[in-house]
């Protein structure tokens, strides 16, 4: 591998650079974490959007910021995780984001009592008895 700061040429053995004496074992890790990311499944992606969209469906708010952005994370990761089959992945990053979408559901509620709901479900009783 090729030393990111002197650009010498180095065994995959290595674990300092022949070149500036630098370790590789960080750059070995970075090499590895970015290969992880080029390799992210095209489907990772629909799941990060579904958890993603979270913050902007609820127009913002911290509480919903953390679910959606620790979704689309936690569907990236998982996804990314190559040592897993892909179907548990799959199934991993189903249940992160359905969790995600009841957490928002049971915040909205406990954030919204009840009166509002009946307040809704009458209003809409009222417009489906009219049309
Ligand atoms: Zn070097």
């Amino acid at each position: 591998m090729k030393c990111p700061y002197c650009f010498a040429l180095n065994c995959e053995s290595d674990a300092v650079c022949g070149g500036c004496r630098r370790p590789l074992a960080p750059v070995r890790r970075a090499a590895a974490k970015a290969a992880a990311v080029a390799q992210t499944p095209q489907w990772a992606y629909l799941f990060s959007v579904l958890c993603g969209i979270i913050p902007v469906v609820t127009l913002g708010g911290l509480l919903p910021a953390i679910l959606g952005f620790g979704g689309a994370g936690a569907c990236l990761t998982v996804a990314r995780a190559s040592s897993v089959p892909t179907a548990v992945r799959l199934l991993a990053c189903v249940g992160i984001t359905a969790l995600c979408w009841v957490l928002l559901a049971v915040l909205v509620t406990a954030l919204f009592p009840t009166p509002y709901w009946q307040n809704l479900s009458s209003a809409l009783r009222r417009l489906l008895a009219s049309a």
